[in-house]
């Protein structure tokens, strides 16, 4: 927005901010206020409680299963991503945020995690005669278009288990994003899962999908002709409406199955059903890369519109090695936290507040003094409450109003006749209760008393 008070005349319309013919003309010109960049989303204050909640309840059913973190950097060489997410990947071919650091090093703002906790594990020698079960969250960047549930920073949980082959672990994983919907109140969650058996029994079901697919050739977009030769079954994953009459007339993998994955599945799928955990084999659930083995997984719902996918996993037994390493066994999952927060917002989960539970109202210079000190007791002798202190005065009508907006249920009044008293005012900012007068040093037991503290 642009502001012009012309002293005499008229001023050229100029796009450059500079200041004209200063002696005689005042002219302002207001830079125009910076927007985020597109895509990328401010969680503000309201929307935090939450983010907090969600991040609080993952954590804690992550470690219900013993699961550590790793905290792993935003940044990775570029070549990390195109050598483990692949060349004719979406994210690859057109998603990367990728540029040459001042060094001229091509580096690549991290799209997911699996591929830095990889690298991270090998480099540090954590999968030498150990298992290791790990979680990470946190930003990750792509630049895709903008629409409801796809953000160009958008944030993961991820896990991933190396060095355990069983479906065991497979299962375990599975149970833990259950019991993730289950902590957050979440009923419209369905588990999809399909094996893709070894590369070598995939191979001879990639030549029966790509011979289908010539044969319909005519039938396939863009997108799916091009990778017809690089990356045939990442056809089988298309999100054109177009397709899916010729998707759903392929051939299927299951069919194609070697002995051993079908071994491992049936077992997975014994495990899921002793448990209690309902899925269904979707047999077109598809990775397109060669790395990816036995089992995938995903959680769809169709609360979300066309962002369905909340969680997507798998067995990648031959990412480790691929990357340099021995082979190693691995199993991960991540989770799209703006998608799942939709879904929790959406259920009528109850969400634990942040507000403070108490405003303090200072009346008074002497009160503006004791009271600074006395809610530094307060917070001593309570640990866990959540305490507001006026500051920068005002009158006892606007502090009422800031206590009122500051989202607390009780208010604590000193002004400096109830300083000389050694003495507290208590009130109610949510119920019509008459208000009550105490000393200070019984204000710590009457308040936990009132809020419910443990
Ligand atoms: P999609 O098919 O929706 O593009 P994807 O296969 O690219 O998903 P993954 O790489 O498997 O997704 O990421 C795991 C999860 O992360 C997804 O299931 C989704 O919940 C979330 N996710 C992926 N991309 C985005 C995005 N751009 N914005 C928000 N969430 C995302
Ligand atoms: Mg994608």
């Amino acid at each position: 927005s642009r502001s012009y008070r012309a002293g005499r005349g008229d001023i050229p319309r100029t796009s450059c901010g500079k200041l004209l013919n200063q002696s005689t003309v005042t002219l302002t010109i207001m830079a125009k206020t910076i927007q985020a960049v597109r895509g990328m989303n401010d969680i503000l204050p309201a929307a935090s409680a939450a983010w907090q909640y969600l991040e609080d309840t993952l954590r804690d059913v992550v470690h219900a299963y013993g699961y550590q973190e790793i905290m792993l950097p935003l940044l990775e060489k570029t070549e990390l991503f195109k050598r483990s997410i692949g060349e004719v990947t979406d994210i690859v071919e057109k998603e990367m945020y990728t540029f040459d650091d001042r060094n001229g090093d091509s580096l690549t703002l991290r799209p997911e995690g699996t591929a830095s906790c990889v690298r991270a594990c090998m480099q540090h020698g954590m999968l030498h005669n150990q298992v290791q079960r790990l979680w990470y969250t946190g930003p990750m960047f792509r630049h895709e278009r903008p629409q409801k549930g796809r953000y160009r920073q958008f944030h993961q949980i991820g896990v991933e288990a190396f060095v355990m082959a069983g479906p065991d672990i497979d299962a375990e994983v599975i149970f833990m994003t259950a019991r993730i919907w289950q902590r957050l109140g979440l009923q419209d969650t369905v588990l999809q899962i399909n094996s893709l058996g070894t590369l070598a029994a995939r191979a001879v079901y990639r030549e029966a999908l790509v011979k289908y697919l010539r044969e319909h050739e005519s039938g396939l977009d863009e997108d799916s002709r091009r990778r017809l030769d690089s990356n045939p079954l990442r056809i089988l994953d298309s999100k054109n409406p177009d397709m899916q009459a010729l998707i759903e007339g392929a051939p299927q993998l299951p069919d194609y199955l070697d002995e051993a994955s079908r071994q491992h599945f049936s077992e997975l799928c014994a495990l899921l059903d002793a448990a209690g955990v309902a899925y269904e084999i979707n047999p077109r659930l598809v990775r397109g890369l060669d790395y990816y083995t036995k089992t995938v997984f995903e959680w769809v719902t169709d609360q979300l519109g066309a962002q369905g996918t909340i969680c997507a996993g798998g067995r990648y037994d031959g990412l480790v090695e691929y990357l340099g390493g021995k082979p190693t066994p691995a199993f991960g999952f991540a989770i799209g936290l703006e998608r799942l927060l939709a879904l929790l917002l959406a259920a009528d989960t109850e969400i634990p507040s942040n507000q403070p539970h108490v405003y303090l109202v200072l009346n008074g210079q002497q009160a503006v003094h004791r009271g600074m000190v006395f809610a530094e007791e307060l917070r001593t002798r309570l640990p866990g409450l959540r305490l507001q202190t006026n500051c920068g005065n005002g009158s006892f009508k606007s502090q009422f109003k800031r206590a009122d907006k500051s989202g607390a249920d009780l208010a604590l009044v000193m002004g400096d006749d109830e300083v000389d008293a050694g003495a507290l005012i208590l009130k109610s900012l949510r119920h019509e209760t008459d208000q009550e007068t105490l000393s200070q040093q019984h204000a710590a037991a009457r308040v936990k008393e009132i809020i419910g503290l443990d």
